[in-house]
Protein backbone atom coordinates (compact mmCIF):
# COMPACT_ATOMS: atom_id res chain seq x y z
CA UNK A 1 0.00 0.00 0.00
CA UNK A 2 1.40 3.27 -0.54
CA UNK A 3 1.42 6.26 2.04
CA UNK A 4 -1.42 7.97 -0.42
CA UNK A 5 -3.53 5.00 0.21
CA UNK A 6 -2.42 5.01 3.80
CA UNK A 7 -3.58 8.47 4.66
CA UNK A 8 -6.99 7.87 2.63
CA UNK A 9 -7.60 4.70 4.65
CA UNK A 10 -7.31 6.59 8.14
CA UNK A 11 -9.74 9.50 6.54
CA UNK A 12 -12.61 6.77 6.30
CA UNK A 13 -14.23 7.66 9.67
CA UNK A 14 -12.95 10.27 11.77
CA UNK A 15 -9.55 11.68 12.17
CA UNK A 16 -6.95 13.84 13.40
CA UNK A 17 -4.76 15.81 11.07
CA UNK A 18 -1.60 17.77 12.79
CA UNK A 19 0.88 20.17 11.56
CA UNK A 20 4.10 19.85 13.38
CA UNK A 21 4.88 22.87 10.98
CA UNK A 22 2.91 25.03 13.52
CA UNK A 23 4.30 22.95 16.45
CA UNK A 24 7.34 24.59 15.54
CA UNK A 25 6.21 27.74 15.04
CA UNK A 26 4.53 28.28 18.11
CA UNK A 27 7.91 27.02 20.28
CA UNK A 28 9.81 29.71 18.13
CA UNK A 29 6.89 32.47 18.81
CA UNK A 30 7.48 31.41 22.65
CA UNK A 31 11.18 31.52 22.83
CA UNK A 32 11.08 34.91 21.68
CA UNK A 33 8.81 35.97 23.82
CA UNK A 34 11.23 34.78 26.83
CA UNK A 35 14.34 36.60 27.86
CA UNK A 36 17.66 35.26 25.92
CA UNK A 37 18.71 33.01 28.93
CA UNK A 38 15.37 31.50 29.32
CA UNK A 39 14.69 28.02 27.82
CA UNK A 40 11.89 26.27 26.67
CA UNK A 41 10.98 23.09 28.46
CA UNK A 42 8.25 21.25 26.43
CA UNK A 43 5.51 19.88 28.29
CA UNK A 44 4.42 16.69 26.09
CA UNK A 45 2.46 15.12 28.62
CA UNK A 46 -0.47 12.97 28.18
CA UNK A 47 0.65 12.29 24.74
CA UNK A 48 1.71 15.92 24.21
CA UNK A 49 -1.81 16.93 24.96
CA UNK A 50 -3.30 14.51 22.32
CA UNK A 51 -1.11 15.80 19.61
CA UNK A 52 0.91 12.10 19.84
CA UNK A 53 3.95 12.55 21.89
CA UNK A 54 6.61 11.09 19.74
CA UNK A 55 6.06 12.69 17.25
CA UNK A 56 5.59 15.96 19.05
CA UNK A 57 8.84 15.67 20.87
CA UNK A 58 10.94 14.35 17.88
CA UNK A 59 9.46 17.63 15.67
CA UNK A 60 10.48 19.65 19.16
CA UNK A 61 14.22 17.92 19.49
CA UNK A 62 14.76 18.98 15.74
CA UNK A 63 14.04 22.59 16.60
CA UNK A 64 16.97 22.89 19.17
CA UNK A 65 14.25 22.20 22.47
CA UNK A 66 16.90 20.21 24.43
CA UNK A 67 14.20 19.10 28.16
CA UNK A 68 10.94 18.02 28.32
CA UNK A 69 8.58 17.21 30.58
CA UNK A 70 6.00 14.55 31.21
CA UNK A 71 3.92 13.59 34.19
CA UNK A 72 4.69 9.58 34.55
CA UNK A 73 7.26 7.67 34.09
CA UNK A 74 6.04 5.61 31.04
CA UNK A 75 5.58 8.60 29.16
CA UNK A 76 8.74 9.20 29.73
CA UNK A 77 10.07 5.16 28.83
CA UNK A 78 8.13 5.67 25.48
CA UNK A 79 10.06 8.58 24.81
CA UNK A 80 13.21 7.25 25.42
CA UNK A 81 12.51 4.10 22.98
CA UNK A 82 11.66 6.30 21.02
CA UNK A 83 15.07 7.44 20.74
CA UNK A 84 14.62 11.01 22.43
CA UNK A 85 17.93 12.29 23.56
CA UNK A 86 17.26 15.64 25.29
CA UNK A 87 16.89 15.63 29.16
CA UNK A 88 13.25 14.52 30.36
CA UNK A 89 11.62 15.93 34.17
CA UNK A 90 8.66 13.57 35.31
CA UNK A 91 6.75 16.27 37.05
CA UNK A 92 4.45 13.79 38.32
CA UNK A 93 4.94 11.06 41.02
CA UNK A 94 7.03 8.40 40.40
CA UNK A 95 6.50 5.67 43.01
CA UNK A 96 10.50 5.14 44.43
CA UNK A 97 10.31 1.33 43.68
CA UNK A 98 10.83 2.08 40.25
CA UNK A 99 13.64 4.54 40.83
CA UNK A 100 16.14 2.18 39.00
CA UNK A 101 14.28 3.49 36.00
CA UNK A 102 14.92 6.83 36.42
CA UNK A 103 18.56 6.46 36.45
CA UNK A 104 18.87 3.51 33.32
CA UNK A 105 16.74 6.01 31.54
CA UNK A 106 18.99 9.41 32.28
CA UNK A 107 15.31 11.14 33.57
CA UNK A 108 15.31 13.79 36.17
CA UNK A 109 12.65 13.23 38.71
CA UNK A 110 10.63 16.00 40.66
CA UNK A 111 10.99 15.59 44.21
CA UNK A 112 8.07 16.18 46.07
CA UNK A 113 9.42 16.24 49.65
CA UNK A 114 11.99 15.26 51.95
CA UNK A 115 10.40 11.87 52.36
CA UNK A 116 10.36 11.37 49.20
CA UNK A 117 13.57 11.97 48.66
CA UNK A 118 14.91 9.88 51.45
CA UNK A 119 13.09 6.98 49.76
CA UNK A 120 14.65 7.65 46.09
CA UNK A 121 17.99 7.95 47.84
CA UNK A 122 17.48 4.92 49.69
CA UNK A 123 17.17 3.14 46.59
CA UNK A 124 20.88 3.19 45.79
CA UNK A 125 20.39 4.40 42.39
CA UNK A 126 21.86 7.58 41.45
CA UNK A 127 19.50 10.03 40.62
CA UNK A 128 18.65 13.32 39.02
CA UNK A 129 16.28 15.54 40.64
CA UNK A 130 15.03 18.68 40.68
CA UNK A 131 13.31 20.02 44.08
CA UNK A 132 9.52 21.11 43.92
CA UNK A 133 9.01 24.29 46.19
CA UNK A 134 5.35 24.85 47.51
CA UNK A 135 4.59 28.38 47.56
CA UNK A 136 1.10 28.60 47.91
CA UNK A 137 -0.54 26.04 45.49
CA UNK A 138 -0.62 23.17 48.07
CA UNK A 139 -0.18 20.82 45.44
CA UNK A 140 3.48 19.33 45.13
CA UNK A 141 6.73 20.64 46.88
CA UNK A 142 8.46 21.24 49.89
CA UNK A 143 7.26 24.43 51.73
CA UNK A 144 9.85 27.30 50.88
CA UNK A 145 9.97 28.27 54.02
CA UNK A 146 11.07 24.55 55.05
CA UNK A 147 14.64 25.66 54.72
CA UNK A 148 15.95 22.86 56.90
CA UNK A 149 14.01 20.28 54.41
CA UNK A 150 14.95 21.28 51.63
CA UNK A 151 19.18 21.63 52.10
CA UNK A 152 18.81 17.99 53.67
CA UNK A 153 17.20 17.26 50.17
CA UNK A 154 21.21 18.43 48.65
CA UNK A 155 22.94 16.27 51.66
CA UNK A 156 21.36 13.17 49.86
CA UNK A 157 24.39 11.09 48.19
CA UNK A 158 22.12 9.40 45.66
CA UNK A 159 20.45 12.22 44.38
CA UNK A 160 22.04 15.01 42.34
CA UNK A 161 19.94 18.32 42.50
CA UNK A 162 20.11 19.84 39.31
CA UNK A 163 17.13 22.28 39.51
CA UNK A 164 14.17 23.71 41.20
CA UNK A 165 10.95 24.97 40.53
CA UNK A 166 7.15 26.11 41.74
CA UNK A 167 4.44 26.36 40.15
CA UNK A 168 2.33 29.15 40.13
CA UNK A 169 -1.89 28.40 40.90
CA UNK A 170 -3.58 31.79 39.74
CA UNK A 171 -0.83 32.89 36.91
CA UNK A 172 -4.04 32.67 34.29
CA UNK A 173 -6.03 35.51 35.85
CA UNK A 174 -5.40 39.49 35.58
CA UNK A 175 -7.39 40.03 38.40
CA UNK A 176 -5.51 42.06 40.87
CA UNK A 177 -5.61 39.40 43.81
CA UNK A 178 -4.54 37.07 41.77
CA UNK A 179 -1.43 38.94 40.32
CA UNK A 180 -0.14 39.74 44.07
CA UNK A 181 -0.81 36.05 44.79
CA UNK A 182 1.31 34.88 41.97
CA UNK A 183 4.13 37.94 42.66
CA UNK A 184 3.84 36.34 46.54
CA UNK A 185 4.50 32.88 45.12
CA UNK A 186 7.80 34.32 42.98
CA UNK A 187 9.30 35.91 46.12
CA UNK A 188 8.43 33.42 48.05
CA UNK A 189 10.76 31.50 45.54
CA UNK A 190 13.33 33.68 44.71
CA UNK A 191 14.00 33.69 48.67
CA UNK A 192 14.23 30.40 49.33
CA UNK A 193 16.50 29.95 46.11
CA UNK A 194 18.53 33.03 47.24
CA UNK A 195 19.07 31.76 50.70
CA UNK A 196 20.47 28.33 49.79
CA UNK A 197 22.55 30.03 47.10
CA UNK A 198 23.86 32.29 50.12
CA UNK A 199 24.70 29.03 52.10
CA UNK A 200 26.75 27.94 49.33
CA UNK A 201 24.43 25.26 47.81
CA UNK A 202 24.10 24.94 43.83
CA UNK A 203 20.43 25.04 42.92
CA UNK A 204 21.04 24.22 39.52
CA UNK A 205 18.39 25.38 36.75
CA UNK A 206 15.22 27.13 38.24
CA UNK A 207 11.68 27.46 36.32
CA UNK A 208 8.63 28.74 37.22
CA UNK A 209 6.12 29.48 34.62
CA UNK A 210 3.66 26.97 32.72
CA UNK A 211 2.38 29.01 29.72
CA UNK A 212 0.23 31.48 31.67
CA UNK A 213 3.44 32.48 33.75
CA UNK A 214 4.89 33.21 29.97
CA UNK A 215 2.10 35.16 28.56
CA UNK A 216 1.18 37.35 31.78
CA UNK A 217 4.74 37.07 33.22
CA UNK A 218 7.17 37.33 30.16
CA UNK A 219 9.79 39.06 31.93
CA UNK A 220 10.72 36.45 34.58
CA UNK A 221 14.62 35.32 34.36
CA UNK A 222 14.35 31.88 34.92
CA UNK A 223 16.37 29.29 33.33
CA UNK A 224 12.81 27.63 31.81
CA UNK A 225 9.53 28.02 31.33
CA UNK A 226 7.66 24.88 30.94
CA UNK A 227 4.62 25.36 27.91
CA UNK A 228 2.62 23.12 27.46
CA UNK A 229 -0.83 24.48 25.87
CA UNK A 230 0.94 27.06 24.06
CA UNK A 231 2.96 24.99 22.20
CA UNK A 232 0.27 23.70 21.08
CA UNK A 233 -1.30 27.13 19.83
CA UNK A 234 -4.12 27.50 22.11
CA UNK A 235 -5.08 29.71 25.06
CA UNK A 236 -6.86 27.77 28.16
CA UNK A 237 -9.68 29.66 28.27
CA UNK A 238 -11.01 33.18 26.57
CA UNK A 239 -9.89 35.20 29.12
CA UNK A 240 -7.23 38.23 28.45
CA UNK A 241 -3.30 37.97 28.58
CA UNK A 242 -0.83 40.38 29.00
CA UNK A 243 1.44 39.19 26.10
CA UNK A 244 0.09 36.29 23.87
CA UNK A 245 2.52 35.56 20.91
CA UNK A 246 1.00 34.86 17.90
CA UNK A 247 0.55 30.62 18.04
CA UNK A 248 -1.15 28.50 15.35
CA UNK A 249 -3.68 25.51 16.63
CA UNK A 250 -1.33 22.57 15.96
CA UNK A 251 -4.58 19.92 15.49
CA UNK A 252 -7.73 19.87 13.28
CA UNK A 253 -10.39 17.35 13.87
CA UNK A 254 -12.65 16.00 11.07
CA UNK A 255 -15.29 13.51 10.84
CA UNK A 256 -17.32 12.47 7.52
CA UNK A 257 -20.96 12.38 7.19
CA UNK A 258 -22.44 8.90 7.33
CA UNK A 259 -26.28 9.98 6.75
CA UNK A 260 -28.31 12.77 5.64
CA UNK A 261 -32.07 12.78 6.30
CA UNK A 262 -34.90 15.07 6.66
CA UNK A 263 -37.51 15.07 9.57
CA UNK A 264 -40.53 16.81 10.30
CA UNK A 265 -41.71 20.01 12.84
CA UNK A 266 -42.08 18.51 16.41
CA UNK A 267 -39.71 15.49 15.37
CA UNK A 268 -36.82 15.30 18.20
CA UNK A 269 -33.14 14.00 17.62
CA UNK A 270 -30.81 11.96 19.39
CA UNK A 271 -31.23 10.30 23.37
CA UNK A 272 -33.42 11.51 25.34
CA UNK A 273 -35.48 13.96 23.03
CA UNK A 274 -33.57 16.76 24.29
CA UNK A 275 -33.81 18.61 20.23
CA UNK A 276 -37.31 19.29 19.05
CA UNK A 277 -37.32 20.73 15.04
CA UNK A 278 -39.65 23.92 15.00
CA UNK A 279 -39.83 23.25 11.50
CA UNK A 280 -39.15 20.62 9.23
CA UNK A 281 -35.22 20.31 8.70
CA UNK A 282 -31.98 18.43 6.92
CA UNK A 283 -30.15 16.48 9.70
CA UNK A 284 -26.62 15.02 9.54
CA UNK A 285 -25.29 12.18 11.13
CA UNK A 286 -21.70 12.57 11.57
CA UNK A 287 -19.28 9.70 12.49
CA UNK A 288 -17.40 11.07 15.66
CA UNK A 289 -18.60 11.04 19.23
CA UNK A 290 -17.82 11.58 22.64
CA UNK A 291 -15.50 8.52 22.45
CA UNK A 292 -13.72 10.20 20.08
CA UNK A 293 -13.42 13.11 22.53
CA UNK A 294 -16.05 15.54 21.34
CA UNK A 295 -17.15 16.44 25.13
CA UNK A 296 -20.24 15.50 25.59
CA UNK A 297 -21.34 18.24 28.09
CA UNK A 298 -21.42 20.36 24.96
CA UNK A 299 -25.00 19.01 23.84
CA UNK A 300 -27.57 21.70 24.05
CA UNK A 301 -24.59 24.27 24.52
CA UNK A 302 -23.77 25.91 21.52
CA UNK A 303 -21.39 23.12 20.39
CA UNK A 304 -20.98 23.79 16.60
CA UNK A 305 -19.21 21.95 13.44
CA UNK A 306 -18.55 23.40 10.22
CA UNK A 307 -19.63 21.80 7.06
CA UNK A 308 -18.73 23.18 3.54
CA UNK A 309 -17.30 25.93 5.00
CA UNK A 310 -20.55 26.71 7.12
CA UNK A 311 -21.10 26.83 11.01
CA UNK A 312 -23.96 24.82 11.61
CA UNK A 313 -25.27 23.39 15.22
CA UNK A 314 -24.95 20.52 17.01
CA UNK A 315 -27.97 18.96 17.58
CA UNK A 316 -29.70 16.96 20.93
CA UNK A 317 -26.96 15.08 22.96
CA UNK A 318 -23.46 13.86 21.20
CA UNK A 319 -23.48 10.11 21.54
CA UNK A 320 -20.62 8.41 22.38
CA UNK A 321 -19.59 7.32 18.23
CA UNK A 322 -22.06 9.69 16.52
CA UNK A 323 -23.10 13.17 16.42
CA UNK A 324 -26.07 14.89 14.67
CA UNK A 325 -25.93 18.55 13.12
CA UNK A 326 -28.30 20.79 11.54
CA UNK A 327 -27.47 21.10 7.56
CA UNK A 328 -30.88 22.86 6.56
CA UNK A 329 -29.01 25.96 5.25
CA UNK A 330 -25.75 24.18 3.94
CA UNK A 331 -26.41 22.99 0.23
CA UNK A 332 -26.31 19.57 -0.89
CA UNK A 333 -24.39 17.64 1.95
CA UNK A 334 -24.43 13.70 1.51
CA UNK A 335 -22.58 11.07 3.47
CA UNK A 336 -18.86 10.67 2.53
CA UNK A 337 -18.56 14.40 3.21
CA UNK A 338 -15.90 16.21 5.41
CA UNK A 339 -17.07 17.64 9.01
CA UNK A 340 -14.65 20.02 11.37
CA UNK A 341 -15.09 19.52 14.97
CA UNK A 342 -11.53 21.63 15.59
CA UNK A 343 -9.86 23.12 12.94
CA UNK A 344 -10.47 25.36 9.91
CA UNK A 345 -12.79 25.11 7.10
CA UNK A 346 -12.62 27.97 4.22
CA UNK A 347 -13.55 31.11 6.10
CA UNK A 348 -14.93 29.45 9.23
CA UNK A 349 -12.62 28.30 12.73
CA UNK A 350 -13.68 26.28 15.35
CA UNK A 351 -10.64 26.34 17.97
CA UNK A 352 -10.38 23.89 21.47
CA UNK A 353 -11.32 27.29 22.79
CA UNK A 354 -14.69 27.01 21.75
CA UNK A 355 -15.47 23.57 22.82
CA UNK A 356 -14.05 24.31 26.47
CA UNK A 357 -16.32 27.38 26.54
CA UNK A 358 -19.44 25.12 25.07
CA UNK A 359 -18.69 22.30 28.17
CA UNK A 360 -17.74 24.35 30.71
CA UNK A 361 -13.89 23.38 31.01
CA UNK A 362 -10.03 24.53 29.73
CA UNK A 363 -8.43 23.75 26.09
CA UNK A 364 -6.01 21.87 27.45
CA UNK A 365 -8.61 19.11 29.33
CA UNK A 366 -10.63 18.99 25.28
CA UNK A 367 -7.27 18.03 23.92
CA UNK A 368 -5.57 15.59 26.46
CA UNK A 369 -9.16 13.57 26.16
CA UNK A 370 -9.07 13.28 22.34
CA UNK A 371 -10.01 9.80 21.65
CA UNK A 372 -6.83 7.86 21.34
CA UNK A 373 -8.40 5.72 18.56
CA UNK A 374 -8.32 8.73 15.84
CA UNK A 375 -5.63 8.21 14.09
CA UNK A 376 -3.23 11.25 13.65
CA UNK A 377 -2.32 12.05 10.11
CA UNK A 378 0.84 13.93 10.39
CA UNK A 379 0.88 16.75 7.62
C1 LIG B 1 1.18 20.49 32.96
C2 LIG B 1 2.23 21.30 33.58
C3 LIG B 1 2.77 22.39 32.89
C4 LIG B 1 2.26 22.88 31.55
O1 LIG B 1 1.12 23.67 31.76
P1 LIG B 1 0.47 24.52 30.56
O2 LIG B 1 -0.50 25.39 31.27
O3 LIG B 1 -0.20 23.54 29.65
O4 LIG B 1 1.54 25.26 29.89
C5 LIG B 1 3.84 23.06 33.48
N1 LIG B 1 4.32 22.68 34.68
C6 LIG B 1 3.80 21.65 35.39
C7 LIG B 1 4.38 21.29 36.70
C8 LIG B 1 2.73 20.94 34.87
O5 LIG B 1 2.20 19.94 35.57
Amino acid sequence: MTDKHMIQLRKSRAWLEIRLSALSFNAARLRSVLPEKCELMAVVKADAYGHGANSAARQLEFDGVKFFAVATLAEAVKLRKNHLNGDILIVGYTHPKEAGFLSDLRLTQLVVDGAYAGLLDESGHRIDVHIAVDTGMHRFGIDSARLDEIERVFWRKNLRVKGMATHLASSDSLLPGDVDFTKTQIDRFSKAVGELAGLGYDTGKLHVQASYGVFNYPELEFDYARAGIALYGALSHSGDVLAKPEMKPVLSMRALVAQVRDIGAGEAVSYGRTFTAAAPMKVATVSAGYADGVPRQMSGNGGQCIVHGKKVPILGRICMDLLMIDVTSVESVQAGDVVTIIGADGDEEIRCEDLAAASGTISNDILCRIGSRLPRIYC
